[in-house]
Formats: C-alpha cells, structure tokens, sequence
C-alpha cells in the first residue's frame, strides 16, 4: 500500500530547500562525488552508534538498496497514489545509468559471498497491479533492467480484489458526508475534503490492520454500509493476469510471492501463514513452473510479521524476505529481514540526491 502523508509548512519549506540544492548538485554534476563517495566511504562508528574519529572510512564491502513501488499510471488517484508514468522512466533512466541493478535473487546471492558490485540496487513491486505490465514492463524491458514482482496469488488472474483495494474503493465512491458507525475511534468523522478523506481512510485501515481476516472482511463489508457503498470485490482490470506474468517472465521480470490474499502475517496463526505461503508458492509454480525463492512481508513493518513466519519462510525454502522497513542491506543483514524503501520523490534530481544520501549514511559496520 502506499504512503500517504501531509507535508506542514516546515516541511514543504525543507522539501523545496532539499529540491533546490539537489538541482544544484544535479546540474552542476556534483552528484557524482556524491555517489562516489556513497560507493566508497561510509560515516565511522562504534558499536553504539556514534560518531568516530576519523569520522568517514572506506567501505570494505558492497551494500544493497531496494527500490519499493506499487502502482504505475497517470490516474492521479490520490487515495492510492501511484508513481506517474514520466517519473517512473526518468528515475529507471537514472538507476540504469548510475547503478549496478540486479535481479533481487542474484543479488541475494552475492550478498551472502560478500561478492555484490559496487551501487549494487534492486527494482521491486508489491501485490501484481496490472499497470505494472502495462506501464512499468515496457520501461524496465527498453533498458534491460531486471525486476522482481511480489504476488499476492488469490487476486492474480481472478478479478479478485485485495481487502486494501476494497477500503480504498469505498472511500473513492462514497457520497456519504462522514462516517457513522463503523468504530468509535472515527465516529461521525467527516469526509467532506479529500484530506479528511484520507485521514479517516489510513485510520480505518490501521484498525483493520489488527484484524485477523474472517473479522477483516467482515468489518469491510460493515464500513462500505456506513459509506453507502457496494462492496467492490471483483475488478478484473486491476490486478496481473497470469498470461500477463508469464509474459513478463521471459524478459528479466521474476516474481515472489506476498501470501495468497494479503493477510498481516503477525495477526494469523503458524498453520495459517503457512496455508498462506503454500498456496502462493504453488499457484506461482502452477503458472511459472518454479517454486518462488523470494518473499514481500505485506504492509511490511516489523509489527506485521514475528518469528514464526520467519521460522515457516525459511523451513518452505524462501531464501529471502523483504520488509518495508527503510534502509540499506549492509553485509550480515538478516536475509529474511531486508530493508527496502525508496524517496518518496517525484522531482528526479531530489530522488537522485536522496538516493545517493542514504546509501552514503548505511551506517553498520562492514
Ligand atoms: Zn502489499
């Protein structure tokens, strides 16, 4: 799902600041240092953290970035925003140029030799939308870049919605002036602005999140009554078909799986979890003819998975999980833990700067 937020005046005062120097550094060609130095040095710490003198050292080993992305269009929906279509190829554009990109699972695979190239990144996608082929594929494919889609099987081929799309499709088509009787946290709450809208929206889906999925849908389908709405469970131009993916699959494209139906992990039992991956890696395999090696924790916090799903991961095979927990992958990462995330950036010179910044600060020692 993606990101939503509200930027006050203080940050849309730091945001154009950062915008501003990154189209210095762009322009002037200093992103380059910047990116030489993000390859080659690292900030000097202790073990607790903090800062060392000489405060910046060279770094011995190779570090792992992985970009997250959903969806892929110029919809402008902004109860779930997409990246545009422009913005998308511009910063594939840059990762081609300025990064090594490698498929998620050969990268997992020098990862472990300590063997990853130099500003080695990984372009993934989460739950299948159907704009990832007709949007995304066409740019990745034009540069020979290799991605990684993570499925969530149940939806893919079907017309099935996810339950977030079904949250989001509510609050797109209601009408209704607030919201009433759904829970008391947001009793009454109006939905006459787009911001209220979206407030409500995210709160509605953290409750949700807490639910285990009998109770989930069941409360889904309370809120589209309270929203005066007709629950949206199928969409066949939603989501990936399987023709789609098999297409996809012969030109640089693997694919994970992301449970059968999205559930949140950390909220279902050891046997359910592991029904949830069984049931995804045998539909990939069905359609594929390989079992996935790779796994996207849904919602992907470190609230929305536990010890157990990793136990049953690693006991199915999978030989990596990714989080939506941000950060660089620093050898000795915890393969079934790896951060991923990227600049919530649309302004290519921002995302580049940002893209460079992070991976200079990755501060576990190599
Ligand atoms: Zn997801």
């Amino acid at each position: 799902m993606a990101r939503l937020f509200f930027s006050t005046g203080i940050d849309e005062l730091r945001a154009r600041i950062i915008r501003l120097v990154s189209t210095g550094l762009h322009v002037s060609g200093a992103l380059a240092i910047l990116r030489w130095c993000a390859k080659s040095m690292m900030p000097a710490q202790d073990q607790r953290q903090r800062a060392t003198f000489p405060f910046i050292k060279v770094r011995r080993a190779s570090n792992l970035q992985i970009l997250t992305y959903h969806r892929v269009n110029d919809e402008q929906d902004s109860l779930f925003p997409a990246t545009p279509i422009r913005v998308f190829e511009e910063q594939m554009v840059h990762v081609a140029k300025c990064y090594h990109v490698c498929a998620l699972e050969e990268a997992v695979e020098m990862f472990e030799k300590n063997d990853l190239p130099p500003n080695a990144l990984a372009i993934t996608f989460d739950d299948g939308y159907r704009d990832n082929y007709l949007h995304a594929f066409p740019v990745v494919r034009n540069l020979s870049l290799p991605m990684t889609i993570f499925l969530a099987t149940d939806a893919i081929g079907t017309g099935r919605t996810l339950w977030h799309d079904r949250v989001f499709s509510a609050f797109r088509e209601t009408n209704a002036p607030d919201l009433t009787g759904f829970d008391h946290s947001v009793e009454r709450v109006r939905l006459d602005s787009l911001s209220q809208r979206i407030l409500t929206m995210e709160k509605v889906l953290a409750i949700l999140r807490q639910l285990d999925e009998a109770e989930r849908n069941h409360r889904i389908s309370v809120l589209c009554r309270c929203l005066a709405v007709e629950e949206r469970r199928v969409d066949h131009n939603l989501m990936l078909s399987w023709d789609d993916v098999r297409l996809m699959s012969r030109d640089h494209v693997s694919f994970g799986s992301h449970t059968a139906s999205h559930p949140i992990l950390a909220r279902v039992s050891a046997e359910e979890t592991e029904a949830q991956l069984v049931r995804s890696g045998e539909a990939i395999r069905q359609h594929l003819g390989r079992q996935p090696m790779t796994f996207a924790y849904p919602n992907g916090t470190k609230a929305d998975f536990n010890n157990v799903t990793k136990e049953t991961l690693k006991r199915l095979g999978f030989t990596c999980a990714v989080t939506t927990e941000f950060g660089i992958n620093e050898p000795g990462a915890d393969m079934l833990e790896l951060k991923r995330g990227r600049p919530w950036e649309e302004h290519l010179p921002t995302f580049a700067f940002k893209l460079s910044w992070y991976r200079l600060m990755s501060s576990q020692a190599a």
